[in-house]
């Protein structure tokens, strides 16, 4: 497979180099030349085989020719080593918990595949890749989690200070070894902003090989179109009119949901259900693309105010507004609207979601208005413990802290204190 630039000034490259440098010369995004549907007789028996085996189909196409079939078998058997149970509400809603891996966020796959990718293509090297990510609060301790102990591999996370959960803080910075995290006095979209002008700091790229690890990065945001599959082999044999609503930042985990429509897996429609960062709210209704400084809210991990992968959506549907908004509903919702839902899915559910599958719970509520025959399945992005604070606030219970939290709660933090983009680079130098 050969990856081509989205700003379409630069040569296309393979697999390999599309993961090692993350963003291509011109800067734009990188997306697969072609994407070639699976067979109609895999959907139909999607429920006979294991996670395994639909993975590796579906991934195949992306990696090949430069990961060689048995190692991606590997790869894939490593980086889904847990569950990805289904809860049903009643026949228009479930719920898709994506939150059992190590760091209990549905970025775990993305940065456990990816990680693995790179340790691969890096086993022979001489030279250090150092990877960059910036973090609103899952990125980061799903990367640095994937990536610890990896084999010529540093990992330098940037978190927007203050701005995450007590305990997505501890995961970032107790880790220690090949990872490293920056404390940004500023914004998720300042930390962003940081990292995106190291990729373009030409005295920097010569003298260190820079990648990223947010879903910019192919290796991080393919994957997550598992998901989508994983909940069709469960709901698929019940359900007509699947949809998915999409908890929604930086659009990586909906925008994944798309192609795993392009590979012909039967879905009807996706919801991007939005905090007030609502820019693509805003974009389906005014046909206009805005975007807007981030505004910080109780599902901080989609506080995003100029999504990266908008611009792989609409590449997906051809830049038509009207198929992509015939794909693609949007709606976005209050922290009270979101501390409501917590409220009601606890009592009529009997079910404990977090803040940001409490916004694609709303999301399906809304659409489900219009389309009553649906099946909509929210993605429930995170566990509910890592938002403690607002969960108990909330629901008035007591939680229980599952044994990956235990474990770092008790270390201590370890950060150095950023605030401009020279101190950025004058860290990296050093
Ligand atoms: C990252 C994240 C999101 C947003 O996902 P995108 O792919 O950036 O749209 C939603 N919920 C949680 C818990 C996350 O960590």
């Amino acid at each position: 497979m050969k990856y081509y630039s989205l700003h379409k000034k630069s040569p296309k490259v393979s697999f390999m180099e599309a993961v090692t440098n993350a963003l291509a010369p011109d800067k734009g995004l990188y997306f697969p030349e072609t994407i070639t549907p699976l067979s109609k007789a895999f959907f139909d028996n999607i429920n006979t085989l294991s996670n395994d085996e639909i993975a590796f189909e579906a991934m195949k196409q992306f990696v090949s020719p430069d990961i060689p079939e048995d190692t991606l078998k590997s790869i894939i058997n490593d980086t889904l080593s847990f569950n990805f149970p289904i809860v049903e509400f009643n026949k228009n809603i479930s719920t898709l918990e994506l939150f059992h891996g190590p760091t209990l966020a549905f970025k775990d796959v993305g940065a456990r595949f990816m990680a693995r990718c790179l340790g691969y293509f890096n086993q022979n090297n001489t030279h250090d890749v150092t990877v960059l990510v910036a973090t609103s609060g899952d990125t980061g301790a799903a990367v640095a989690n994937g990536f610890l102990g990896v084999k010529g591999v540093k990992v330098v996370i940037l978190y927007p200070s203050g701005k995450v959960s007590a305990i997505q803080e501890k995961q970032l910075t107790t880790l220690g070894q090949n990872i490293t995290a920056l404390e940004v006095k500023g914004t998720f979209d300042d930390c962003q902003a940081m990292v995106k002008t190291a990729f373009l700091d030409n005295h920097l790229t010569e003298k260190m090989q820079l990648t990223s690890a947010n879903s910019i990065n192919v290796a991080r945001w393919l994957p997550q179109l598992l998901y989508f599959m994983f909940a069709y082999k469960k709901l698929g044999t019940k359900y007509e009119n699947i949809v998915f609503s999409v908890p929604s930042g930086n659009l990586g985990n909906v925008c994944a949901g798309m192609m795993a429509q392009q590979l012909g897996l039967p879905i009807r429609h996706f919801i991007a259900s939005n905090n007030e960062n609502n820019v693509v709210t805003e974009y389906l209704k005014s046909r206009l693309y805005k975007p807007k400084p981030t505004v910080q809210t109780i599902s901080n991990a989609m506080d995003v105010g100029d999504p990266s992968n908008f611009i792989r959506i609409q590449e997906i549907y051809n830049n038509k507004f009207e198929t992509l908004s015939y794909n693609l509903s949007s709606f976005s919702f209050s922290d009270d609207d979101t501390k409501a839902a917590m409220l009601e899915v606890y009592k009529h559910h009997n079910y404990i979601a977090d803040p940001h599958g409490a916004v694609g719970y709303l999301g399906c509520k809304a659409y489900l208005e219009k389309n009553p025959n649906a099946h909509c399945v929210f993605l429930e992005t995170a566990h509910p413990i890592k938002f403690l604070d607002i969960v108990e606030d909330v629901i008035k219970t007591e939680q229980v802290i599952p044994e990956q939290i235990q474990s770092v709660l008790g270390k201590k933090k370890v950060t150095t204190t950023i605030t401009t983009y020279e101190d950025f680079k004058k860290y990296l130098l050093k």
